[in-house]
């Protein structure tokens, strides 16, 4: 039997949760919903898509139980994402009931700002310390091609919005060999006269169809773009418990970053859990479900009890992404709105 059974309360507002490998784990990624209002491509297939059905979906109840147990094993750290978080009915509520709560100090977003213009003040009186903003393209072609869906003037006015309100804004392009390399650069202009980050991520295979593209853009791919244009960039210090390695450059006010996203460059200093849409507990973006957090929210298990199956999970975190994706059977076959990102 695990000490922590002994632990009162309190005792375990203390505690901090520390996985196998010492890695402090202090940060949730929470995912209400896997539905979304785009299909972009390295995510979702363009129909077809077997959706959670609402039943299976943690409510809203059981995410803010959920987050305050978290809380109680010293995670600190939200992010919001989805599928599209603002797709679910009565999401704002529900963040400003975390804040009411006070179960945890504010929260960071990743969205796709097709629907946040409207809701920027409710988002930022129930938390709201930054967001993260995908956007793969400056073109309205390539983006209408990519997301399917024609929306780019809607997110561009968006992310506006957010920085002109002082939010911290980052815009996460994933590149896709042989679809908007030529993106790169336009997009990294965009941190020239901006306080924004612009993250590059590698195109992972978590697009819901089961297969992996041939080839993919890797991280030295998108340095060496970025390193022949602008010539004076500087690599920062890599910070624990990011994945993203940035850059300056002299007199821009905003970042560069690069996130090898599928290479798993940074797993050593890796602080995150993610909570799928129907309450599966992910140790690892590559691991299998480690946990069924619904059915124990659902079959009268106690606070204590379900943190110390987390616990147990966290315990069990595997090394790296290589070692946890080795323990799939089929291998990678969601969609990354299953999971969160
Ligand atoms: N809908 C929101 C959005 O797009 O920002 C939140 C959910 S989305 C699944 C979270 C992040 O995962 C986004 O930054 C998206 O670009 C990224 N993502 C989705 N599929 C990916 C893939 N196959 N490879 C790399 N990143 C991916
Ligand atoms: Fe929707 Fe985000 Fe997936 Fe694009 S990446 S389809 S916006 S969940």
């Amino acid at each position: 039997m695990s000490l922590t059974c002994f632990i009162t309360p309190t005792a375990r507002a203390k505690m901090a949760l520390v996985d196998g490998y010492g890695r402090t784990i202090d940060y949730v990624r929470l995912a209400v919903t896997d539905r979304c209002n785009l299909r972009c491509t390295y995510c979702m297939p363009k129909d077809g898509i077997d959706f959670v059905p609402r039943t299976e979906l943690l409510s809203y109840e059981e995410m803010l139980r959920l987050l305050k147990i978290f809380k109680s094993l010293g995670v600190t750290k939200l992010r919001i994402t989805g599928g599209e978080p603002l797709v679910r009915k009565g999401v704002i509520d529900f963040l400003k009931e975390i804040n009411n709560q006070g179960v945890m100090e504010g929260f960071h977003l990743t969205t796709n700002a097709t629907m946040t213009y409207p809701h920027i003040d409710e988002l930022l009186n129930a938390g709201l310390l930054s967001v993260n903003v995908s956007i793969d393209t400056l073109d309205r072609r390539r983006f209408t091609e990519i997301t399917r869906r024609d929306k780019l003037e809607t997110v561009l006015e968006s992310i506006d919005a957010f920085y002109a309100k002082n939010v911290p804004v980052k815009l996460n392009m994933v590149v896709m060999k042989d679809c908007n390399e030529q993106d790169i650069l336009p997009m990294a202009y965009l941190a020239q006269d901006k306080n924004i980050g612009i993250r590059y991520l590698e195109e992972m295979p978590f697009n819901g169809t089961g297969k992996a593209k041939p080839s993919f853009f890797t991280h030295h791919d998108i340095k060496k773009i970025l390193t022949d244009a602008i010539p004076d960039m500087k690599a920062m210090p890599f910070e624990q418990g990011t994945t993203s390695q940035n850059y300056t450059v002299p007199t821009w006010k905003g970042n560069l970053g690069i996130i090898a996203s599928y290479s798993r460059t940074f797993c050593g200093s890796c602080n995150r859990l993610r909570v799928t849409p129907k309450g599966n507990l992910k140790t690892c973006l590559y691991s299998k479900s480690s946990l069924n957090l619904k059915t124990l929210l659902r079959n009268g298990s106690s606070d204590i009890e379900i943190a110390q199956h987390i616990e147990q999970a966290v315990q069990n975190k595997a090394k790296t992404g290589f070692e946890a994706e080795r323990e799939l059977f089929n291998g990678i076959t969601e969609s990354m709105a299953e999971i969160g990102g």
